[in-house]
């Protein structure tokens, strides 16, 4: 107790320097509040970045963790486990897709659907110059492939070269897809919702419009509901929203909630096309460990109709953000569904990042996105008391 200032001198000087953390060190939590090791509670809006959606301290879920370390933690890819059967039946059915790859991260999730989408496209024609529509302003990770896809020059250019044949389009803006497209294109890749780059919805007439020249062109549609997944828009997937289904579905941070797993997810139209034994792999992807977690965190959707409290507490925090937006002139606008919501400031009289220091020293954790956008990422399970303590903090912070 009382040691921040040394755990976070002592952290400094052996962590590479690739964050800007809030001087704040958690030591436990206990449904949407998070405590610090001075014993100080915090109400989270961030949850550990869309991850921890279930809530802190949920005993149903530390208990199936437990039992499984107890069990039996890893095995590799090269055997069965029974959680790796239950958990690939489960997340698939929850998706409407039809075939899985587990993976450690959402990064790792999006290189294997970059790949699936490559293979496919040379099984057909055995050309190994085809090519991949992105969008800008769009995030996927940090790994090479997933960077390359990444539509933020100033996140890849220090990097250079990246992987090849990558196009950018302009994303809700149909006409600048189709000016990319070419014989070579295999695939076009898009957040549901642009969750790093401000909290931007896929326009329902563009999303469409992408589905219908993906099917003309055997194109294939690459959706990365990693952020916006797994409840967090209202349905279990954003895409539900729009009528239409992607060939390849990348989920991660909710998934596991906590433990570090992803996947990456198929049509059986294309699963017998594309990657085949020796074509992709992973140790630790799916193990005993993070596929009971799975499990249990799709167990726990279900019993608890988290969708059904994500739609209500989110059209609440939805009004009262509103309200709050009507207050200051220097809030712009304010988007999102569900629980994935951003209001945008204007950078010559707030800045985004200044905000969500203060709600932090307030005890409110709420963190940026995009250009001068804050983000609200709440766990799944929060009320609409917690959504009225939250707007009295962001009051606080933004006066
Ligand atoms: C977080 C995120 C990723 C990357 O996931 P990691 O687990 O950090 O590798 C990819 N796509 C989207 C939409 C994300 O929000």
């Amino acid at each position: 107790m009382g040691n921040m200032n040394e755990i976070i001198n002592g952290a400094e000087q052996v962590l590479l320097h690739t964050y800007n953390r809030f001087p704040v060190v958690f030591d436990h939590g206990n449904g949407v509040r998070l405590y610090d090791t001075d014993g100080r509670e915090y109400l989270d809006f961030c949850a550990g970045i869309a991850v921890f959606a279930l809530g802190y301290g949920n005993r149903e879920y530390n208990d199936a963790l437990k039992a499984q370390i107890d069990k039996l933690i890893h095995t590799s890819n090269l055997f069965y486990s029974e959680p790796l059967e239950k958990a690939a039946k489960a997340l698939t059915k929850a998706a409407g897709m039809d075939r899985v790859f587990f993976t450690n991260s959402g990064a790792e999730a999006i290189e294997g659907a970059i790949k699936s989408a490559r293979k496919y496209a040379y099984n057909k024609d055995g050309q190994t110059d085809h090519e991949i529509i992105a969008m800008n302003n769009s995030f996927h990770g940090r790994t090479m492939g997933a960077l390359s896809v990444t539509g933020k020059k100033a996140y890849r250019e220090p990097f250079y070269p990246m992987i090849g044949h990558i196009k950018y389009a302009d994303f809700n803006d149909y006409e600048s897809v189709l000016a990319q497209i070419s014989d070579k294109t295999c695939a076009i890749i898009m957040e549901t919702i642009q969750g790093e780059g401000g909290i931007y919805l896929a326009d329902p007439e563009f999303l469409k419009k992408i589905r219908k020249l993906c099917d003309e062109k055997d194109i294939l549609l690459i959706l990365d509901e990693i952020q916006c997944g797994m409840g967090r828009s209202g349905n279990m997937f954003a895409f539900e929203a729009y009528g239409i289904k992607p060939d390849i579905l990348t989920v991660a941070k909710a998934v596991g909630c906590g433990v570090p797993v992803g996947a990456f997810m198929l049509t059986e139209r294309l699963a017998d096309k594309t990657l085949a034994p020796g074509d992709h792999g992973t140790t630790y992807g799916g193990n005993p460990l993070v596929t009971a977690a799975v499990c249990e965190v799709l167990r726990q959707f279900e019993e608890r109709n988290i969708t059904d409290n994500v739609r209500t507490v989110g059209a609440y925090m939805y009004d009262k953000l509103e309200e709050v937006m009507k207050e200051y002139d220097f809030i712009t606008a304010h988007r999102g569904v569900g629980l994935i919501q951003g209001i945008e400031l204007d950078p010559d009289k707030k800045k985004a990042g200044d905000v969500c220091k203060k709600a932090v020293e307030n005890g409110l954790i709420i963190i940026t996105a995009g250009a001068n956008i804050i983000r609200f990422i709440p766990p799944l399970v929060i009320t609409k008391e917690d959504v009225d303590e939250m707007t009295v903090l962001l009051r606080k912070a933004l006066s």
